[in-house]
């Protein structure tokens, strides 16, 4: 019998993948592999459970034997991978209770996401910092927050955001740390930073901002956070809380790809084809950078995943990222963006309407490249999506 494709990984992209290879053969053996309890879950729903009512068991939505039943696969939790052997086409993993094993691949898949980015800082409690990264992360939050209710997030990017809208439903008292000046820095002009920033604080979000963590002390049960003024004017002040959730960013799982000789720059390099540069093992997900990009959403997950599906299933499908635009999950006030390509020439035409923001990004041709909406003006997403052209055509 040929040797099983093997799946690393049973996030979106591992789980994605799987479910549409088996929708094109039913017959090619499937082996998945995660580390964590393999149940199925929308991570994005991590970040608005108290807004939709849910708890952390209802976000899991099937157990790994379903799974495993549904996809028609082996599937090994709480298994770990260790090493890869690209010319013997195969990877050392290691059971939860440290015991290695060895599997032989026919092609193998890398799916294994990316790490929260850790904020180092002075003082005892550096290492009380939470991070949400998938559903085990989120079910120790919710029991920290029973006795929690004053709570500190670091970062004002799309999770930060998400998470401080949510944790305000949940009558909790937010406080958000970012050395920039307003939220969603990257992705929004000044002017809707600025009204994301006041519909937040409507919302009952304390900004800091401007402000960098320096220090995290325990005081009893509680953290005493030293912040700094990013502007180095040597200004601090402290602030006192229950819980300090960090959302500064993610860093793509490399190290056993790295250790194995596959390029790897950001994310592991991939061609169109989600190929990487070792014959028959593929990347996909958060920990892949496909082409040249580097993109932690569901919709580029999903398009990837569909494409190398047929690849695997013997029909060579390069991947198609169309104009793929992000919803911010902040009920308090909406937005919509999506980012031009990073570097793409080209210039932004700002305008406010009614409560919101319409900027529209065009580059020397005249193309339409990107768009930043707030407010009233995400009315517009879908009509503007239509113009803009795809990332990877
Ligand atoms: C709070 C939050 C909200 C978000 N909201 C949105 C949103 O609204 N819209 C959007 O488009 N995107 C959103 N995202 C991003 C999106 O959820 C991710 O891009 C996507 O879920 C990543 O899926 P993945 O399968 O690549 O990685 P993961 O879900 O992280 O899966 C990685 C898998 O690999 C396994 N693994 C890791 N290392 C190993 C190893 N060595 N051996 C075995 N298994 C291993 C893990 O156990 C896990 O099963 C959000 C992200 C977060 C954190």
């Amino acid at each position: 019998m040929r040797e099983p494709i093997v799946v690393v990984g049973s996030g979106l992209a591992g789980y994605t993948l799987a479910r549409e290879f088996r929708k094109l053969d039913k017959e090619t053996a499937l082996t998945l592999i995660t580390r964590d309890d393999g149940a199925f879950y929308s991570k994005p729903m991590l970040s608005n459970a108290f807004t939709t009512g849910k708890s952390p068991d209802q976000l899991a939505v099937f157990p790994a034997q379903e799974m495993a039943a549904q996809l028609q696969a082996d599937l090994y939790t709480h298994t770990t991978l260790t090493a890869l052997h690209p010319q013997r086409h195969a990877i050392e993993v290691q059971d939860a209770r440290g015991r290695p094993r060895e599997i032989i691949y026919s092609r193998l898949v890398l799916a294994v996401g990316a790490d929260p980015v850790r904020v180092t800082v002075a003082g005892d409690g550096g290492d009380s910092l939470i991070s949400i990264n998938d559903l085990d992360d989120y079910r120790r939050f919710r029991i920290a927050l029973n006795d929690a209710q004053q709570i500190a997030i670091l970062g004002a990017g799309l999770v930060g955001c998400e998470f401080a809208n949510d944790l305000c439903t949940a009558h909790k008292v937010v406080h958000v740390i970012d050395p920039g000046h307003g939220p969603l820095a990257r992705f929004l002009p000044a002017a809707g930073q600025m009204l994301l920033r006041d519909a937040l604080a409507k919302a009952g979000v304390n900004w800091h901002l401007g402000s960098m963590l320096a220090a995290v002390h325990h005081h009893g049960k509680k953290l005493k956070l030293v912040l700094k003024k990013a502007d180095d004017s040597g200004e601090q002040r402290e602030l006192e809380v229950d819980l300090v959730l960090s959302a500064v960013g993610l860093r793509p799982r490399l190290h056993v790809a790295e250790a194995a000789g596959l390029q790897v720059n950001r994310g592991i390099v991939t061609d169109r084809l989600l190929g990487t540069s070792a014959a028959d093992v593929y990347a996909l997900g958060d920990c892949a950078e496909v082409a040249g990009h580097s993109l932690y959403f569901v919709q580029p997950i999903m398009n990837a995943a569909r494409a190398l599906a047929k690849t695997l299933a013997g029909t060579s499908t390069p991947v198609v990222y169309p104009a793929m635009p992000v919803t911010v999950k902040t009920p308090a006030y909406p937005v919509s963006v999506l980012p031009p390509p990073p570097n793409w020439p080209g210039e932004w035409q700002v305008e406010t309407q009614g409560d919101g923001v319409r900027a529209t990004f065009t580059d020397p041709n005249g193309w339409m490249r990107g768009f930043a909406l707030t407010g009233a003006a995400t009315a517009e997403k879908n009509a503007l999506v239509k113009k803009i052209p795809g990332l990877i055509e």
